[in-house]
């Protein structure tokens, strides 16, 4: 049994990593300013003794004792990193500056959740974490794209400096349950757009690709990844690399949900990535891990999640 923090426990992944942890039976402290999470999401982990949850925000200090640190506190999607983007690089940077001290002094193992874009609009394709990414430094995802990388700087800045013991995930897309239905990220877009029989919104011309990861699969390699006892610090990519143009998706959607929704096309926003897929040779090959679940069955439960709540 450990000790373990989960900041932005509330949000989509975060609820459901602090699901499991409790679960396997560690003492979890969830740990959440409530931007975009909600206590929806964690209500059913309140009556467990090992769980508590804590409002604060981590770009203000936090002191406790814990053996382990998730830090995923960050908005995600992108209306809402855009939202007010200075606060979107305070998370980012003094936020991991604040974990990373929490983990300094009382010698907690952090696992920091950064993500593709990290790659930017790729040139390689699919994404190695060997490739260091073409990431725009003045646009209108950077204050998310640039943060997520000073981040991971500070990580391994940390761990050379200061013996920290890190772990560092690259998230591609991810879906499932909790996501916010108004977080206007494709996935949830699309099912609530198709579910009340209104216009499914393609950004472009829909030739945009992306890959779409099921949040179970997703946590059971976030927490292999934080458990490894190989010192193997990553970067690594965790997503599932089935590839889909945003329009084949909005169909497959449109077909699942058996809707009337028309298909309308609208501007696509300034820097947003022409293609994304994870190479994942290396968490095969380190942590034994690949998804399982296949895209239909994650995307039917996610709809039914929606049916509920909607
Ligand atoms: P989310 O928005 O649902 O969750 C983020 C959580 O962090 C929310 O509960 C929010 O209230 C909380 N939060 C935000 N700012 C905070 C602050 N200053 N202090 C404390 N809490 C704060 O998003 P998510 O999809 O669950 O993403 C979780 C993490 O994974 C994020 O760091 C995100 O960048 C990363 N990630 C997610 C994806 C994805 O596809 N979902 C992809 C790449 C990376
Ligand atoms: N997108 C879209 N319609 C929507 C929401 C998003 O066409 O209603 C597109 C968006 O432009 C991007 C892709 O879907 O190309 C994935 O967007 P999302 O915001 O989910 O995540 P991103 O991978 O861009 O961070």
């Amino acid at each position: 049994m450990k000790r373990i923090l989960v900041t932005g426990g509330a949000g989509f992944i975060g609820s459901h990593l602090c699901e499991k942890l409790v679960k396997e039976g560690n003492d979890v402290v969830c740990l959440d300013n409530f931007f975009t999470g909600s206590k929806e999401n964690i209500r059913h982990l309140l009556s467990y003794n090992n769980f508590e949850l804590v409002r604060h925000d981590i770009t203000k200090e936090y002191y406790i004792e814990v053996d382990q640190i998730y830090n995923l506190a960050c908005p995600a999607s992108p209306p809402h990193y855009q939202y007010n983007p200075i606060k979107t690089v305070k998370t980012s940077v003094l936020g991991i500056i604040n974990m990373l001290g929490l983990a300094k002094r009382c010698k907690a193992r952090i696992l920091q959740a950064s993500t593709s874009e990290v790659y930017g609009n790729p040139y390689v394709h699919p994404q190695k974490e060997t490739y260091w990414g073409n990431v725009n430094p003045i646009g209108i995802r950077s204050c998310y794209d640039e943060g997520k990388r000073v981040a991971e700087t500070l990580m391994f800045d940390y761990h050379r400096q200061n013996n920290v013991d890190i772990r560092v995930i690259r998230i591609f897309n991810t879906y499932g349950p909790n996501m916010n239905k108004e977080d206007g990220r494709v996935v949830s877009n699309f099912i609530v757009q198709a579910l009340k029989n209104e216009d499914i919104t393609i950004y472009g011309d829909g030739s945009q690709t992306r890959s779409f990861c099921y949040v179970s699969d997703l946590v059971s390699g976030m927490v292999k990844m934080m458990n490894n006892e190989n010192d193997f610090t990553g970067p690594v990519n965790l997503g599932n690399p089935s590839e889909t143009t945003i329009l084949e998706f909005a169909k497959y959607i449109i077909e699942l949900t058996n809707s009337n929704s028309k298909i309308i096309f609208m501007p696509l926003p300034s820097d947003d990535p022409l293609q994304r897929k994870p190479d994942i040779s290396l968490a095969k090959e380190k942590l034994d891990w690949e998804p399982q679940v296949h895209v239909r069955e994650g995307l039917l439960k996610t709809i039914e999640y929606f049916e509920k709540i909607i």
